[in-house]
């Protein structure tokens, strides 16, 4: 079912056991195959350019030499083809976002009220730098793996000399980070797409609207290439699998910062400059996430993997705080290549901001579920220390850049 393309395409890569095998197999089938019957295309919410539909497949004889791979290579084949749509969906609703933004801005430049623009009404203007500040923060999260796996690529080949199982192993490595930028990237083009019918009022409601279509269209990204929530749970489940493995010490830091649960701080130092206290907000959120891990794993044992509303709690910290990361080191590069960055700060700020209070949210609501007598207080108190980030002036932050986008009625970051 929901096969992309059915209904055109001449080749198809079929997953599939042989005889009682435990394990899948991957094969190439052509779709003129005697016994491969394309159904008809669904009628979609959204995404109507795009073919799908249901192939059957009855009887159908497969050539020995069609097989993909090895025979039982199917799950990792699939696997590998999930993370690379995992990573191109992240970069995909960026396109779709900056059309969003730039719809809402050319419309809010014309739509009057009241006699007089509505960008200049600061509800709207809060609408369009958010927009923005989201649509940002993802690309930088992009340009940070997609530097990564080509960084691990280059390396991998020249250990390796063959190319395509280099590309494999370094896209394969970063697969807590595809899944981040799948989930993140989709909820962003979702608020973006959400805030666009918005500020286009009535006439976002109208399928004459750019917006209406953008709108439906987004919708579908949540739920193709593994839905968000199967995204959210192997974020943290691939994440601690790997820990264990050895491939990095989550644990044994996890449990030092455990012991010194009872005086944990804010490692706040006189005369920081900009960045680093910006790293010392991120290192503070990681930390927390270490310890809300530790302690969840220490409460609920083997049974972990059933509190999916605690696995939540620790991929929406890990993936608003990897995002934020991303957006720190992109700004300061920024700062390191041309003198005035002001209002990439400005979207910094913003963003800590706003990440610290999610981190303290879902961190409570961890907490909550295995603290017991002897360390509520303490984890509470680390919550609060460690998600304590200085005051901003969020709301002149935010009209700064979205005077920017307005001044040049279009996406121009
Ligand atoms: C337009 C479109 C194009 C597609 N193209 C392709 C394609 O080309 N190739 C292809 O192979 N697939 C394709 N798909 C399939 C798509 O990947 C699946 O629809 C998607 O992964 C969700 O699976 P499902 O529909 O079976 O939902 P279900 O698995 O039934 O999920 C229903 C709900 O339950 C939740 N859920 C399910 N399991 C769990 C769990 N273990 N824990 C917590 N929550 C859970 C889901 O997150 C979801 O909210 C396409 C789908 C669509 C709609």
């Amino acid at each position: 079912m929901w096969i992309t393309n059915a209904g055109f395409a001449d080749t198809l890569v079929v997953f599939a056991k042989i005889d009682n095998d435990r394990v899948l197999s991957a094969f190439i089938v052509e779709s003129k195959y005697p016994g491969v019957v394309i159904g008809p295309d669904e009628h979609k919410m959204g995404i109507k350019g795009s073919s799908t539909a249901q192939i059957y497949f009855n009887d159908v004889k497969v050539p020995v030499g069609n097989l993909l791979g090895k025979r039982g290579e199917g799950f990792r084949i699939a696997l590998s083809i999930l993370h690379m749509g995992r990573l191109k969906l992240g970069a995909n609703v960026l396109g779709a976002a900056k059309k969003a933004i730039n719809d809402s801005v050319k419309y809010a430049n014309e739509r009057k009220q009241f006699g007089v623009l509505i960008s200049t009404f600061g509800a709207i203007k809060h609408k369009l730098a958010e927009q923005v500040i989201r649509l940002f923060a993802s690309e930088s999260a992009v340009y940070r793996v997609s530097n990564d796996i080509d960084s691990l690529m280059k390396k991998l080949t020249v250990d390796c000399g063959d190319y395509g199982r280099a590309s494999i192993e370094a896209i394969s490595h970063y697969a807590v980070e595809a899944a981040i930028l799948k989930v993140v990237g989709s909820e962003m083009l979702d608020f973006v797409a959400d805030e666009a019918v918005q500020i286009h009022g009535g006439m976002g409601y109208s399928a004459e609207m750019m917006v209406e279509r953008a709108y439906r269209d987004s919708r579908i990204n949540r739920i193709f290439e593994g839905t968000n929530e199967i995204n959210r749970l192997l974020v943290v489940d691939t994440a601690m699998k790997r820990a264990m493995k050895g491939e990095f010490d989550l644990f044994g830091e996890a449990a030092k910062l455990w012991e010194g649960l009872a005086t944990v701080s804010d490692g706040k130092t006189d005369n920081e400059d900009y960045f680093t206290r910006k790293k010392r907000y991120l290192s503070n959120f990681k930390k927390l996430i270490l310890l809300c891990m530790h302690g969840a794993a220490k409460h609920f044992e083997k049974n972990l993997i059933n509190e999916q509303e605690v696995l939540n709690n620790l991929a929406e910290m890990m993936m608003e705080t990897y995002v934020t990361e991303s957006l720190a080191l992109r700004v300061e590069k920024l700062a390191s290549l041309k003198g005035d960055v002001s209002l990439y700060r400005d979207m910094l700020d913003v963003n800590i901001a706003d990440t610290a209070n999610i981190v303290r949210k879902s961190a409570l609501d961890a907490v909550c579920t295995f603290c017991s007598s002897e360390n509520c207080a303490d984890l509470h108190r680390a919550v609060e220390v460690l998600t304590k980030v200085g005051c901003v002036n969020v709301k002149d932050a935010r009209r700064r850049i979205a005077d920017k986008l307005i001044g040049d009625n279009s996406y121009k970051f």
